[in-house]
């Protein structure tokens, strides 16, 4: 069955709705929110600092922003 995929290995960012392989985004630590790599990380730099042992912030917490005012849109 080489077109199956089980649903848990894909999930749907909570920020710009495509779904995305989970290995490649994952969970903020602060707002909980399941984001994909480039709404969790940013950029390649912070992935690595991630790895590295980094805490996993998005970037909206990681600038500052409360999350409601970002999913309020203003
Ligand atoms: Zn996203
Ligand atoms: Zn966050």
């Amino acid at each position: 069955m080489p077109f199956f995929r089980p649903s848990i290995f894909r999930t749907e960012c909570e920020q710009c709705d495509r779904q995305f392989p989970v290995n490649t985004g994952g969970v903020c630590d602060q707002c909980k929110r399941i984001l994909c790599s480039e709404h969790l990380h940013g950029s390649i730099t912070r992935r690595i600092a991630i790895a590295l042992g980094a805490p996993m912030r998005c970037v909206k917490c990681r600038a500052g922003q409360p999350v409601d005012v970002v999913k309020a849109g203003r």
